[in-house]
């Protein structure tokens, strides 16, 4: 059953070692896919990004703080940027969005082979507080969750198993997406780590299973968790009109006069979101202060 909203599931599995996040992101990649037209593997390897990221924002402290993800990789997808907060609004793009290879040997979307096997995946997780801390990490497949994997181990210092997966029909309409995340608590027992491998190697097909049941019957079903911590997850864009317009104006008038008798009006363009924002010579006028310029 899919929810009208994304949703993240979060609690203590295994005696309280390991903390259990499941995340239905089904609604949100439809929201990417809507805004950028992506393809199916395109909206395969963003909807894995913006699926872990979501994780990643869960964990942020107070709702202003904020997370940059760049997936770097050299296949023809090109670069993959997401970002988030601490109320879960996230927004997220990918280089080429209309990016179309053949389906792998086995029928699933080659993520690997759009993200590509060598680059980088970098966090920056701004707390407000301070210097933002910054962690890279190699790529190891550019399949996501295993980056992740590995990202977590080599610059949090946290072992962490995950099953990240969307489920697309050819034209790209997405009919489940999410990911199961088991962290072993800092200090965990050897148990409790072979738990958390032995659990997630269930979630091999984790995007059928959020289309099927979702990710709150997962949490009962798998792990019988019954009390949850649940918060909705949104696709929202920071951009505004306001901030177009002060773009516009950081131009200086001369510049931007000199692209209006150019183009006819100027656009501002919003990367996250895919939103054009239009000034005319009016405008313009209005922005500078000219009242007297048509
Ligand atoms: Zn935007």
């Amino acid at each position: 059953m899919q929810k009208e909203v994304s949703k993240i599931y979060k609690t203590l599995v295994c005696g309280g070692e390991v903390s259990l996040a499941v995340l239905d992101t089904t609604v949100l990649v439809r929201e990417a896919v809507r805004r950028h037209a992506l393809s199916p593997v395109a909206a395969a390897a963003l909807g894995r990004t913006m699926t872990a990221t979501a994780y990643l924002c869960s964990w942020l402290k107070g709702e202003e703080s904020n997370l940059y993800v760049t997936v770097s990789g050299n296949g023809p997808g090109g670069k993959i940027s997401v970002s988030g907060d601490g109320a879960l609004h996230l927004r997220g793009n990918i280089q080429v969005p209309d990016v179309s290879l053949p389906l792998r040997a086995d029928g699933k979307l080659d993520v690997g082979g759009c993200v590509g096997k060598e680059g980088t995946l970098t966090v920056v997780r701004d707390d407000g507080e301070g210097i933002p801390f910054v962690g890279t990490c190699a790529l190891l497949t550019g399949e996501i969750g295993e980056d992740f994997s590995a990202y977590f181990l080599t610059s949090e210092q946290r072992p962490t198993a995950i099953a990240l997966g969307v489920l697309l029909t050819p034209d790209a309409l997405c009919l489940g997406a999410g990911g199961v995340f088991l962290q072993p608590m800092p200090g965990a027992s050897e148990e409790a780590i072979s738990y958390a491998e032995t659990q997630i190697a269930k979630f091999a097909h984790i995007s059928s299973l959020i289309a099927e049941m979702g990710a709150e019957k997962i949490m009962k079903d798998f792990f019988g968790a019954e009390h949850t911590d649940e918060r909705d997850l949104v696709f929202r864009c920071r951009c505004s009109r306001e901030k177009a317009a002060s773009a516009v104006l950081s131009m200086g008038k001369k510049d931007a006069e000199k692209l209006l008798d150019e183009e006819g009006k100027i656009a501002v363009h919003c990367h996250d979101c895919n939103t054009d924002y239009l000034f005319d010579r009016e405008d313009v006028a209005a922005l500078f202060g000219d009242k007297n310029s048509k």
